[in-house]
C-alpha cells in the first residue's frame, strides 16, 4: 500500500490518495476541493482511480466528491446516510465560510454501513460506523497494514468538533472508545486534520479520552 495526502480548503483538510500498489488501483478519500497535486500524483503514479470515498458529508471533505468522480467516472461510496442532510445543503455549508463550493448538492452511488468492506486490489477497507461529530460519519479501517482514515473522529491529541448541527458529544466519546481504540495500540490513524498519529498514544495522552 503507498498513499499521498494533499492539503486541500482553506482548512488544510486532509485529502488522501491510497492505492494498492500491486494493481494500481487506487481512492480518492475526501477530496474537499480539487487540488492539482492530486491529479499531478494521479497521473506520474499511473494510478487506476476506483472510486471517490467519504468520511462525512461535512464541506472541507466532501466539497469535489462528484468533481472527481465525474472526471475520473467513479462511484463515490459514503459517508453512511445519516450524512444525507449534510451533502443536501453543501453549497450552504461552503457558504457559511464566505467561499463557493465546487458542486452542487449531491447523493453518493452508494451509503455504507458498518461492517461493510471496499476492496481495492489487495486492498481490505473495513468500515466502521462512528457517529458523533456528525451523526453518518464512518471511518476506513486496512487491518493488513495497520491504517485506518478517521475523519473528524480523533485528531492527534484532540477529538471532533460536536458544535455543529446534530452532533452529539457522548456519540463522538463512546465512537472512539467502543469502535476506535479496540483496533490496538500499533493502528496508525491518519485524521481529517493535523499529523497522524497512533492508537497507542492517543490512548496515552489525548486529553479527551481521560
Ligand atoms: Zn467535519
Ligand atoms: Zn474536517
Amino acid at each position: 500500500m503507498s498513499y499521498l495526502q494533499f492539503p486541500v480548503t482553506p482548512f488544510e483538510q486532509n485529502c488522501s490518495l491510497v492505492w494498492c500498489e500491486q494493481t494500481r488501483k487506487a481512492v480518492i478519500i475526501d477530496p474537499g476541493s480539487r487540488s492539482l497535486a492530486l491529479e499531478n500524483a494521479i497521473i506520474e503514479n499511473n494510478l487506476i482511480i476506483a472510486a471517490v470515498l467519504l468520511t462525512h458529508g461535512h464541506w472541507d471533505h466532501a466539497g469535489a466528491g462528484k468533481l472527481y468522480a465525474d472526471k475520473y467516472q467513479v462511484p463515490i461510496n459514503g459517508p453512511h446516510f445519516e450524512d444525507k442532510f449534510l451533502l443536501e445543503c453543501l453549497p450552504d455549508q461552503a457558504a457559511r465560510f464566505g467561499l463557493s463550493a465546487e458542486t452542487e448538492a449531491y447523493e453518493p452511488t452508494s451509503w455504507l454501513n458498518e461492517g461493510d468492506v471496499f476492496i481495492l486490489g489487495e486492498l481490505t477497507f473495513e468500515i466502521l460506523h462512528c457517529p458523533g461529530h456528525t451523526p453518518g460519519h464512518i471511518v476506513f479501517v486496512e487491518k493488513n497494514t495497520q491504517h485506518t482514515w478517521a475523519g473528524d473522529v480523533l485528531f492527534r491529541g484532540s477529538v471532533g468538533r460536536t458544535d455543529f448541527p446534530r452532533s452529539n458529544s457522548q456519540d463522538l466519546i463512546q465512537s472512539i472508545k467502543n469502535k476506535l481504540l479496540p483496533l490496538g495500540q500499533d493502528m496508525r490513524i491518519f485524521p481529517g486534520h493535523g499529523p497522524m498519529t497512533t492508537i497507542g498514544i492517543e490512548e496515552k495522552s489525548n486529553p479527551f479520552l481521560k
